[in-house]
């Protein structure tokens, strides 16, 4: 994994391959807040700004994607690969949905666009939210 980010031209420095060791394999959908309190500790003199901007460079290098399934936070995922998102409105967890479902948009509601790709999200309740009533009416609401 590391090759590939010289290979597009990031310098690694130990702060950067810090965030890029955070990354790989994260399937938490962390925001940069995210990223920046669970390194701190580790990492005192990386800033925010420095999670900020690598993760700004990886996104724009197409190392990552950006969601925007959260509504408080960008959220980030290091699976590039198509997929589709779930979120539970009330712990705001982020899950991948892998398995393809059939999505065909109707040809004559394209306007005559060249359909290139598509992401889907998802809304709901999860089982822990659910089994403990962690959740509101409003957080219902949005389920429809
Ligand atoms: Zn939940
Ligand atoms: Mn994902």
């Amino acid at each position: 994994m590391m090759a590939k980010y010289k290979d597009i031209g990031i310098k690694l420095t130990p702060q950067r391959l810090a965030i890029l060791g955070y990354l790989e394999g994260n399937k938490a959908h962390p925001s940069a807040e995210d990223i920046y309190n669970d390194l701190h500790a580790k990492y005192p003199t990386m800033s925010f700004a420095t999670v900020y901007t690598t993760l700004a460079t990886l996104r724009a290098k197409g190392c990552i994607s950006e969601l925007s399934i959260d509504p408080d936070k960008k959220r980030f995922d290091p699976n590039t690969s198509d997929h589709n998102h779930l979120i539970c409105t009330s712990c705001k967890r982020v899950v991948d949905i892998t398995v393809p479902f059939d999505l065909t948009l109707p040809e004559d509601s394209a306007s005559d666009f060249m359909i290139t790709g598509s992401h889907v999200e998802f809304f709901g309740i999860c089982p822990e939210c659910k089994k403990n009533n962690r959740y509101s009416r409003e957080d219902m609401e949005k389920c429809v």
